[in-house]
This record gives structure tokens, sequence and C-alpha cells, in this order.
């Protein structure tokens, strides 16, 4: 495995250097929207401390951030009204993992509905915004 890369896209976001869609934060975690929705409300949770994927942070840093996890699914899939939400997650660039800051993958899902393609199509921002309106709302609740 590779070091852990500063410069990486979500390292940036936790820094405040470029955008985000956030929908939710704690002393541990982020969570905001995936620009390339696999489904509308396609949520992700990094941490805060820098780890490269899940063999690379503490059991009680992961322990917070699937705690996280826990509590923001079930309130995303009710605020959208899904049926159901699946949970993603990519270790290592051949297992299908394209940005080096560990990141827990909250998808919404619909009975019938089939999910978009992994990371391929750009959501548009209007629609990306009210989501996460809906969502900040809903997690703050
Ligand atoms: P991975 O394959 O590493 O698990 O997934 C990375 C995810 O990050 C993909 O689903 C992709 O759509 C998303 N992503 C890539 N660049 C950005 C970005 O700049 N901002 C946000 N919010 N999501 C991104």
């Amino acid at each position: 495995m590779a070091a852990y890369d500063d410069e990486n896209i979500f390292a940036k976001i936790l820094r405040g250097e470029i955008p985000c869609f956030k929908v939710y934060e704690d002393e541990h975690s982020l969570a905001f929207l995936d620009i390339m929705p696999r489904a509308t409300g396609h949520t992700l949770v990094i941490p805060k401390v820098r780890a490269t994927d899940l063999t690379d942070i503490a059991t009680d840093d992961l322990g917070a951030l699937m705690g996280t996890v826990q509590t923001l699914a079930p309130k995303i899939r009710d605020a959208l009204g899904a049926d159901g939400f699946m949970i993603q997650q990519f270790n290592g660039a051949g297992a299908g993992q394209t940005v080096f800051h560990l990141h827990i993958h909250i998808i919404p899902r619909r009975a019938g509905e089939s999910l978009k393609p992994h990371g391929t199509r750009m959501e548009d921002k209007d629609v990306l915004a009210k989501t996460a309106e809906t969502l900040t709302a809903a997690l703050s609740a």
C-alpha cells in the first residue's frame, strides 16, 4: 500500500480547500454527497484521521467512523423515502478504489431501481444542492 498522500481530493475537502456538498460533520467524521452518485443520496463518510484504506486506521477510529455510518444510513434512507441502503467500501486500486483516503459509501436503494455505474456520471449541481439540503436537515434532527 502506498503512503498516505495529503494532496488526495478528500484530504483537500477535509481542509476546506475544495468545496463539497456537506451533509454532516462531527469530531471524528465528515459526510458529503458523492458527485457521481450511483443513486440519489449517495453519501461518502470519511474519517478525519489520515487513513488510506481499511487496513490503515486504528480500530477505535474505525469504530467511531462506523458508528457515524450506522447513525446516518437509516436517516438518509428515510429522508429520501428509499427502501433500504447499501454500504460499499473499496481497498486498493485493483479493487476499484480511486480516492486514497478511506471512505464508506452509503447508497440509498429503491426496489426495482438499478444502480448507476461506479464513479462515471457527474450529477447536476442543482440536484446535489437540493439533496444536500434535505439530508442536512434530516441529519441534524
Ligand atoms: P472509490 O472508488 O475510491 O471508493 O470512490 C471514490 C468516490 O469518490 C467515487 O464514487 C467518486 O464518484 C467520488 N468522487 C471523486 N471525486 C470526487 C470529488 O471531487 N468530490 C466528491 N464529493 N466525490 C468525488
